[in-house]
């Protein structure tokens, strides 16, 4: 039989409480709001900045949501070619540049496997090798075709489509604390489930933020951050048990199945929340060793790597 379970809002919730403003002049301004399927919370010390990030955020997800059939996402998943906004050429390039680097562990054409496994719409199955073979078809973010000079952008194969869950809220993140900056604010902290980007300091202190321990009380670690970002990816944020096998939403595009390499959860802190979303996936997907390995050659990146906690032995 097969077990749903679905921690993604749960888990932002506890990511959001567990920030403290530790500074002595703590922000004033702070609200939460529903947003990209989890809560988006916005703290500074210019109220401005609430509704400039607000603003962002929901642009952001406007134009880039796989469910909305108005957003530019669902329209070139449907046509395999359309005409795209700057904001979604941007962020498929850079979902591109991300595939490169981690040797096609982080892979946005993921979408049919996300599908066939029922982490789109959470009627979870186990599925047979050969829809599998056929998903994989699709699958590979070196089919993706940028019209040279132009924002027109194409499947090279049909029936292929994106998925941008592991990178769209990092880039909003980015692009809302880009407005509140643009606007002379240097203070503020925009969290959006667990995406997180610090502009500037707390008072005369760095941002402190939580990382919780999946499934446990208590924090992980408490992580300073000053003008940069943080991420986490893990296997308890959505998944399935069936028999005794844990099946999580991290599928890993090179076999079609959910990525098993005794991960539990990564946390990537780095200069841009696009770059800590990105990684934490392609991370989590990589393993431990390989995962370490591209880190060293990437400055200004640091990872957290929580392994065979002991949670799974439910
Ligand atoms: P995250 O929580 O940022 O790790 O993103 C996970 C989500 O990204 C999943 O729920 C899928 O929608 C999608 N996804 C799953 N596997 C991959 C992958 N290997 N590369 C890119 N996106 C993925
Ligand atoms: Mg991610």
């Amino acid at each position: 039989m097969i077990r749903k379970l679905s921690l993604r809002i749960i888990c932002s919730l506890i990511f959001s409480a567990a920030i403290c403003g530790c500074g002595r002049n703590p922000p004033i301004y702070r609200e939460k709001r529903l947003m990209m399927g989890t809560y988006a919370e916005i703290t500074a010390s210019d109220k401005r900045a609430l509704d400039l990030g607000f603003t962002e955020l929901k642009r952001l997800e406007a134009l880039l949501s796989k469910y909305d059939p108005e957003s530019e996402i669902f329209k070139l998943n449907i046509q395999g070619k359309a005409k795209v906004s700057p904001d979604t050429r941007d962020i498929l390039q850079k979902a591109v540049y991300f595939y490169r680097l981690t040797d096609g562990a982080f892979d946005i054409t993921v979408a049919p496997l996300v599908e066939l496994w029922g982490f789109k719409d959470g009627n979870y199955r186990l599925p047979e090798p050969q829809q599998i073979e056929r998903a994989l078809s699709l699958v590979g973010s070196d089919k993706i075709n940028f019209v040279k000079d132009d924002f027109v952008v194409e499947f090279l194969v049909s029936g292929m489509q994106v998925d941008l869950g592991a990178i769209a809220k990092g880039y909003a993140v980015d692009c809302a604390a880009a407005k509140i900056r643009a606007a002379g604010i240097t203070s503020g902290l925009i969290n959006l489930g667990g995406h997180i980007y610090a502009i500037g300091r707390n008072g005369n202190q760095p941002w402190r933020v939580g990382v919780r321990k999946p499934d446990k009380k208590g924090i992980a670690r408490a992580i300073k951050l000053t003008d940069s970002a943080v991420a986490t990816s893990g296997d308890y944020e959505q998944f399935f048990v069936s028999g005794a096998k844990r099946y999580s939403h991290i599928i890993d595009p090179r076999t079609g199945y959910p990525a098993v390499t005794g991960i539990n959860s990564v946390t990537v802190v780095a200069a841009d929340c696009l770059t800590a979303d990105a990684l934490a996936t392609g991370l989590f997907v990589l393993g431990q060793k390989k995962a370490q390995d591209l880190v060293r050659g990437l400055p200004g990146v640091q990872i957290w790597i929580i392994q065979n906690d002991v949670y799974r032995s439910q």
